[in-house]
């Protein structure tokens, strides 16, 4: 589970987050939804741990990580660009935070050059896992290949596969689909929805997309200001929105 409890965040004059609390249940999918600047990608890099808070607590699979910096809190994050190293092929790029985890500092350095480093051992064991990330997301073909040559909707599964490869100990995406087209994002969402199962791992997923919301998620999460107006399953956020700020802003009939 991930556990937030009264999280507040300021940027200079402005209040970001105000007195936040959300949990999320192990294995549960949460779409986080509101309009630009509501602070939903803030609240997202706190739990990365990117951004810290100013007061509150994180804690992560029963630990608080409030004070733990992102190397050590096993949380992986999408972004919408999700930025793959172009001289590398697809098995290194996924294979790239398995290699930075269990190498140290001064074996890491080769594989930037696109030499996977390190004893047998370590590479047959980060072989494998790169292997079953691959095969799970239909990339086997593809494990040679330079990002250049792939579509953007191989990038984006390729980006995925990086992300659940050390099996995370929570899933954090952020619009990780706007850079697709129509056609591409309706699969993009099976597959997530499909990783999500099989990874388990409790995940935040934040959207402009209202159907995104509506169908992925397993609870909604509506903010609004720096806080969250409401938090209930997609069908009851809909049919009976908190208020009318939620109502307007997920186009509910009231
Ligand atoms: P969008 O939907 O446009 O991505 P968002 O909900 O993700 O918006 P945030 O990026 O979390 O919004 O930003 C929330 C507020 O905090 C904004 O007013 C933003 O300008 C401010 N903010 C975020 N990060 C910083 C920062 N590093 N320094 C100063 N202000 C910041
Ligand atoms: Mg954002």
């Amino acid at each position: 589970p991930i556990e937030l409890q009264h999280v507040g965040k300021r940027f200079g004059a402005t209040t970001t987050l105000r007195d936040l609390s959300l949990s999320v249940a192990a294995g549960e999918f949460v779409v986080l939804v509101g309009p630009s600047g509501c602070g939903k990608s803030t609240l997202l890099r706190i739990i990365a741990g990117i951004e810290h808070a100013d007061t509150g607590t994180v804690s992560i699979g029963g630990r608080d990580v409030t004070a733990l910096p992102a190397a050590k809190r096993n949380v992986a994050m999408v972004f919408q660009s999700y930025a793959l190293y172009p001289h590398l092929s697809v098995a290194a790029n996924i294979a790239v935070p398995l290699a930075q985890s269990r190498l140290s500092a001064a074996q890491r350095l080769p594989i930037l050059g696109g030499v996977l480093p390190g004893t047998r051992s370590l590479r047959e064991g980060i072989t494998r896992d790169v292997r079953a990330a691959a095969e799970s997301l239909g990339l086997t073909p593809l494990l040679d290949r330079r990002p250049a040559q792939l579509s953007g909707g191989q990038r984006q599964r390729v980006a995925l596969a990086r992300a659940m490869v050390r099996r995370p100990a929570a899933f954090l995406m952020d619009e990780p689909l706007s850079n697709l087209d129509a056609s591409l994002r309706t699969q993009a969402r099976r597959e997530i929805v499909e990783i999500h199962r099989r990874v388990g791992a409790p995940t935040v997923y934040v959207t402009h997309d209202q159907e995104e919301a509506l169908t992925m998620a397993d609870r909604v999460a509506v903010m609004q200001g720096g806080e969250i107006l409401q938090f209930a399953p997609p069908e009851v956020v809909y049919n009976q929105p908190a208020d009318l700020r939620v109502a307007s802003f997920i186009g509910s009939p009231r």
